[in-house]
């Protein structure tokens, strides 16, 4: 579908509108699509361009929330990875992961062994085992905390915005319609004061429509408040900021993900390979600037990522040079005043009014989850489902990656490479067909989709991936319809945006 066919179909009455393309919007896409509905979902920028590209791309089921007595949370969260790992394969994987034991640190150890039980327990099988300090050094590089050997268990990651882009895939094959870029400016409401649809409009063409709808399901993550605040509400959501550093994998060469504390504060932190080089996460601060300027981290936030992980392997002498880019989302949490920031419950929300269901909260984690409970809160103003099920495709013999990512479409991403199979795109995992498959069938209106969210090489090579930018353009340039004025203009967006919110001198920057 083009995206004229797409926003041809915005003005006919619609079931469900889901305002939202993130993860818990893709979601609810996707099973109310399943479930037989006519569903439209609007994204205000690109799918996947809030919180939902900026995760720590754990599928988790959250070790620490069950020491903070989260347990509730914590077995969604178990219940949900076991659930994606088998749905997703390919693209959730499993990620094994170290807790090392400091130190004289006997009760750790055993604190951390029962802890570990309820999470395997929640699970329904072990993955936990006890690894002595002596055969840890084969596993990861010298860690200072590591003393007294360290737990070892499996948990999963994901490509979070791959993710997104895969949910929403599924409810498109049963006649679902996504359309980025048009944001939604209002509500509309009937003569009871009821909500009927949604006034919204083309951040492209300026375009706009009044689209009626049975129910409008508010996904809008840390902007839900601004939706709920036409209706008349305060705010209730705290917006807590949380950023990451990546590192190429060869400074710091890990195997298994490490669960670590910051030498000073004792917080939780974490350090993961993913997509071929290192992340280290993250923070968690009251976020200040208005929502709609791209998130960035804080220079204070690098210099404590920095400190954990010089603090654990102070052997690998990591510094600010090493980063090759920077991250940073905004988590929908509901504010209790903590002082604490990381104590701040991460259950989901569900806030039910007359047309409209607000779910917000929680974990890219449970979004399956999170996805039924609105449904369900929505069915009361809808008619009885008629369930729909996709026609199952053969798909044997393909890479787990390529299937994790595309699914039923994976035959016809490697159908676009060549004799020579699938070409990588420089030291990275993913292919340059991918390119091409993104910008004929993935609705890419700019370069910063493509680079930053179809696939991710803005964030693992130098530069945002300055040098290889004419090779995109040979190859995408005729297949997104480009002029070379366009070409150009979007180069210079791109390169604007990835200074501002992604570069490494984040960490130095005064202002
Ligand atoms: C630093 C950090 C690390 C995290 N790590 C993990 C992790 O490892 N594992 C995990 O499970 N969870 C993690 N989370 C939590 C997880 O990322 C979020 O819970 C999840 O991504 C929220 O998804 P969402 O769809 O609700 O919100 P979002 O992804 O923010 O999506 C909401 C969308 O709504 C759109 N929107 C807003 N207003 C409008 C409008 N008026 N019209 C149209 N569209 C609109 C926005 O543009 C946005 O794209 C982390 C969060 C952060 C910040």
């Amino acid at each position: 579908m083009t995206r004229d066919d797409i926003l041809a179909n915005l003005d006919k009455p619609w079931d469900i509108v889901v305002v939202g393309g993130g993860i818990t919007g893709a979601g609810v896409f996707s099973q109310a699509c399943e479930a037989g509905y006519s569903c439209l979902l609007l994204e205000q920028r690109d799918f996947a361009w809030g919180t939902s590209s900026r995760s720590g791309k754990l599928v988790h089921g959250g070790l620490r929330y069950i020491a903070q007595g989260q347990i509730r949370t914590s077995f969604h969260s178990v219940q949900e990875r076991q659930a994606l790992l088998k749905r997703y394969a390919g693209l959730v994987t499993p990620l094994d992961f170290v807790v090392p034991v400091p130190p004289g640190g006997f009760i750790v150890r055993c604190g951390l062994g029962c802890l570990l039980a309820v999470y395997d327990q929640m699970a329904g099988r072990r993955s936990r085992q006890f690894i002595p300090a002596s055969v840890l050094a084969n596993h990861v590089p010298p860690m200072a905390a590591a003393s007294r050997g360290a737990w070892q268990f499996t948990d999963g990651t994901t490509d979070d915005a791959r993710l997104v882009l895969r949910v929403l895939a599924d409810g498109r094959r049963l006649g679902g319609v996504a359309a980025n870029y048009v944001e939604v400016k209002d509500l509309l409401r009937d003569a009871t004061g009821r909500v009927a649809g949604v006034a919204a409009s083309d951040r492209e063409s300026g375009r706009t429509w009044e689209v009626r709808c049975r129910v409008v399901i508010n996904a809008t993550g840390v902007w839900a408040d601004e939706l709920r605040q036409a209706l008349g509400y305060p705010r209730q959501l705290r917006q807590l900021r949380g950023s990451h550093l990546v590192f190429p994998h060869h400074r710091l060469p890990l195997t298994h993900s490490i669960a670590l504390q910051h030498p000073k504060d004792r917080r939780n932190m974490y350090v993961i390979p993913w997509e071929g080089r290192i992340l280290v996460g993250t923070t968690d601060l009251d976020h200040q600037a208005p929502l709609s300027y791209e998130p960035r981290m804080a220079p204070e936030e690098g210099a404590y990522l920095l400190e954990t992980i010089q603090a654990a392997f102070p052997d690998a002498h990591l510094v600010a040079e090493d980063v090759i880019s920077t991250t940073a989302g905004v988590r929908p949490v509901v504010n209790t005043g903590k002082k604490d920031p990381s104590k701040e419950s991460r259950d989901e929300v569900l806030w039910v009014d007359p047309g409209m269901v607000t779910i917000s909260g929680g974990k890219l984690t449970t979004y399956r989850y999170m996805a039924m409970k609105a449904l369900r809160a929505a069915t009361r103003e809808l008619p009885p489902p008629s369930p729909r099920t996709a026609t199952p495709e053969t798909l044997d013999g393909l890479s787990p990656r390529l299937l994790g990512r595309y699914g039923p479409d994976a035959p016809r991403v490697l159908a676009l490479a060549g004799d020579g199979g699938l070409q990588t795109i420089a030291d990275t995992q993913y292919w340059w067909e991918e390119l091409d498959w993104a910008a004929t069938n993935e609705q890419v209106l700019h370069l910063e989709d493509l680079l930053l969210r179809r696939t991710r090489v803005g964030l693992l090579l130098p530069n945002g991936g300055a040098d290889m930018l004419s090779s995109v353009r040979a190859r995408v340039q005729t297949l997104l319809g480009w002029t070379d004025d366009k070409w150009n203009q979007e180069v210079v967006a791109y390169q604007a945006l990835w200074q501002t919110a992604y570069s490494p001198s984040l960490l130095t920057r005064t202002a």
